[in-house]
């Protein structure tokens, strides 16, 4: 934690030392970690980043970790493939898709909850807990074992089974609370003032933010050190949405980059849960908060932590927030299992339509090259694809495959190449 200055209030800029603090005393604004960034800038190189660990902690000087308590089981540096196919289709000449879903726990949590815990470690908490959409409780569950903590996961009650699944497999305790997740996460946050426990998103909330800004670091290293034109991020409490944007401009406060990010960052919520994309349209500088009615149960947040931070980065890099129609989403998961062959979940879903949307109406150019992340896999949440069906069924004989496939007209074999 060299270069980790404090924490300072998003609002009035009230300076606080590092603690498991998250909101100011003077004006209940949120808190953010700082760095010293100028002398980042003279002690941290490229070379030295490359040559890091294939996990977040390549960044760690950017990171509010101190190295002893690190919590690492491997998040981070996932790939940045190119999608052709997709790019095509949707009439894009550059596409890149950032796969998240390759993390431990399969989804961009992973990124946050390492920060989070390894910064709990270090405040001497034994108990991580947090409200969740799904993906969070399976990062917090998994990272607190690795670790040797306990874990005490709040999830909304009717969550998809295998994101409960995937929680209760690591041996933490999983609440299920009659409600939605906003009535799980203001139980949180009355908890964190009784229960010794580091809650992830209360708490410790300015270290778990701040694993985020990671996807941001990464995408640009990737794409050898230069900005992307567009990054399309699905947005819950919009703390992803604002981290990655702060990700690009540390790098070249720092000194990474050598221009300012021009980067265009559009959020993309699905259209029944959609407060953020609903003040964006309406010009508003606040977030009215909603009641959840939407398939994409990780972006299911009604009253989002972030929504007027992500209102401003909209503003301040002349993107947008989009909501897309719920039918859509699962056509993006479909459109992108098809194209690309990657199984995502109903957030990449939310986060390709939505691409696909803005490419429709001109707000991401044709020449543009741009990034979608892909935060999550398509396994945690099968059921919004219905009973699964095979597209045929046979006997096992030659004649019920021909019925299928037409009887080949001329059997041909085909050539052996001369070498
Ligand atoms: C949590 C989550 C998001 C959005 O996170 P926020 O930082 O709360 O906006 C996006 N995609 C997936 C799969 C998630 O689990
Ligand atoms: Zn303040």
């Amino acid at each position: 934690m060299k270069y980790v200055e404090g924490l300072s209030c998003k609002e009035c800029h009230r300076g606080y030392p590092i603690a498991a603090q998250h909101v100011c005393e003077f004006c209940f604004g949120p808190l953010e970690v700082t760095y010293d960034y100028d002398a980042l800038a003279s002690a941290i190189t490229r070379a030295e980043i490359e040559a890091g660990p294939p996990t977040i902690w390549r960044y760690e000087c950017l990171l509010p970790a101190p190295e002893e308590q690190r919590v690492d089981i491997g998040a981070g540096f996932t790939r940045l493939r190119e999608a052709p196919r997709l790019a095509a289709e949707i009439g894009l000449k550059k596409l890149w898709l950032k796969l998240d879903g390759g993390n431990p726990t399969h989804s961009f949590k992973d990124r946050v909850v390492s920060v989070a815990l390894s910064a709990a470690r270090f405040f001497g908490y034994e108990v991580a807990a947090c409200a969740s959409t799904g993906n969070l409780a399976n990062a917090v569950a998994a990272h607190a074992s690795a670790t040797g903590m306990t874990s005490v996961v709040f999830i909304p009650s009717d969550l998809e089974a295998g994101k409960i699944a995937a929680t209760t497999v690591y041996g933490g305790k999983v609440v299920a609370v009659e409600g939605s997740y906003d009535d799980a996460n203001r139980l949180c946050a009355e908890l964190a003032g009784s229960r010794p426990w580091a809650f992830v998103n209360v708490n410790v909330r300015p270290y778990y933010s701040e694993g985020s800004k990671t996807l941001g670091f990464e995408i640009a290293e990737q794409l050898g050190w230069r900005c992307p034109d567009a990054i399309v991020v699905p947005m819950a409490s919009g703390s992803l949405y604002t981290k990655v944007s702060k990700g690009l401009i540390e790098l070249h406060r720092v000194g990474l980059l050598p221009e300012p990010p021009h980067t265009v960052l559009h959020g993309a919520q699905a259209e029944g849960c959609s407060p953020i994309a609903a003040a964006f349209e309406a010009r508003l500088d606040e977030v009215a908060p909603v009641r959840p009615r939407t398939i994409a149960r990780s972006l299911a947040i009604g009253n989002p932590a972030d929504g007027v931070y992500a209102l401003d980065t909209a503003r301040t890099t002349n993107g947008s927030i989009t909501s897309v129609p719920e039918q859509r989403i699962i056509d993006g998961m479909k459109l992108l299992a098809r194209t690309e062959g990657v199984f995502t979940e109903t957030a990449g879903g939310v986060a390709v339509s939505a691409l696909e949307q803005l490419v429709g109406r001109g707000s991401i150019a044709p020449t543009d090259e741009a990034v979608v992340l892909i935060t999550g896999i398509g396994l945690k949440t099968l059921e919004v694809l219905g009973k699964p069906e095979p597209t045929h069924r046979i006997y096992p004989s030659v004649e019920e495959v021909d019925r299928i496939f037409d009887e080949p007209a001329v059997v041909q074999i085909p050539e052996q190449v001369e070498a």
